[in-house]
């Protein structure tokens, strides 16, 4: 994905340096009134983001992947029939979690750029115990339909990964019925990688594993870390030492967010995808991920033949100081990823890549 050299730097080229400055600050103890007050209000607007109510909504401390095992750790039962969809690395990925928690996994697979068939996905099993899909597939640059998932899900639980959907576009959990939620923050939220915004709905925690096959991750003990999983005004215990650095990092970039206002930061991720995309096909390049369905924070693009896909990006991080990613999996090779997130997704970002891009390839050439 695309970044300067310094991520999240507070350099002249992030306008937006609350995230990494808070970082910088003094450190507060874990218990201090005041740390606890920051991570009250972080699980306030986390809910924001979210688009939820839950009580239960707090930043777990460790990165999106354990808000996967979160989710599935604490609601997957022996033998539970999870239908989950796969369109990308990160759906597989969903497959051999929940298979490692007891599920009997029915994945249903569907070509890499292309959207979750909501059908397809809703007639796999009869009755499945859980639903389970990813909002933004991050290994194709594609955005599936949640909602309509949602709207089908029958008594199933929909667990719904939004690590790089989350304040880049979209995201509505209550609306769309999703259940249980999990995020990142390294992504649209423009703070350091390290905490995964995790939501669970009161339907989820009512048929939650009574002693999961996690500690760490076992939200009945995580109630008390945040006060009753972040229940407002719930009695708290010491469960394990809060990243307060982070907490605080995540605090200062959610002000920010919405302050900016959420509606304004998607279309702001909007029009800079936008602008990208339409430039690579101006260039000629043939995007990856299907038409109508490609997310604005993260582009794919078809390494054109006879290009080597490798020499391009270490001329873009060598000579333009800027990184895109390899393709995933298969397309290891064929594919670009361009990532336009958080305080990158401004034009001024995408017209940098396009032309760093078109020297890159004319040095290729
Ligand atoms: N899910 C998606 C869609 C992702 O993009 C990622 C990471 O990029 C993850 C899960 C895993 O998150 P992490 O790498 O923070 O553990």
């Amino acid at each position: 994905m695309i970044t300067e050299r310094h991520l999240f730097g507070p350099g002249p080229s992030n306008p937006y340096p609350e995230a990494t400055d808070a970082l910088a600050r003094p450190l507060l103890g874990h218990l201090d009134p005041a740390f606890l007050a920051i991570m009250d209000e972080a699980c306030e607007m986390l809910r924001t983001v979210w688009g939820t109510t839950n009580a239960r909504t707090l930043p777990i401390s460790a990165t999106g992947s354990a808000g996967m095992e979160a989710a599935f750790v604490n609601t997957v039962h022996d033998g539970d029939v999870v239908v989950v969809a796969v369109n990308g690395l990160f759906g597989q990925r969903m497959c051999d979690v929940a298979a490692r928690c007891g599920a009997e996994v029915v994945a249903v697979e569907h070509g890499w750029g292309q959207p979750v068939d909501v059908d397809r996905v809703l007639s796999a099993h009869p009755s499945p115990a859980i639903i389970a899909a990813v909002h933004a597939e991050t290994s194709t640059g594609v955005r599936s339909d949640i909602a309509a998932l949602g709207a089908g899900k029958g008594d199933a639980l929909l667990v719904t990964d939004a690590v790089t959907s989350i304040a880049g576009i979209e995201l509505a959990a209550d609306d769309w019925g999703i259940d249980v939620g999990y995020a990142g923050t390294q992504k649209c939220l423009g703070v350091a990688p390290g905490l995964a915004p995790f939501t669970i709905g009161d339907r989820a925690f009512e048929r939650r594993v009574e002693k999961p096959r996690s500690w760490y991750l076992d939200l009945n003990l995580l109630g008390g870390y945040v006060g009753e999983a972040g229940v407002k005004g719930g009695g708290r215990t010491y469960h394990h030492t809060a990243p307060v650095a982070m907490v605080v990092s995540l605090h200062a970039a959610l002000a920010r967010i919405l302050d900016e206002s959420l509606p304004a930061v998607w279309a702001r991720h909007e029009d800079a995808g936008r602008r990208l995309q339409d430039g690579l096909e101006a260039m000629g390049l043939e995007l990856f991920a299907a038409e109508g369905w490609r997310l604005p924070e993260l582009t794919t693009v078809k390494v054109p033949d006879s290009v080597d896909s490798a020499a391009v990006r270490r001329h873009l991080l060598e000579v333009h100081g800027l990184e895109i990613g390899a393709g995933a999996g298969a397309y290891a090779s064929t594919v670009w990823r361009i990532g336009l997130m958080g305080h990158n997704a401004r034009p001024d970002a995408a017209l940098l890549v396009l032309a760093a891009l078109e020297d890159a390839l004319a040095q290729a050439g």
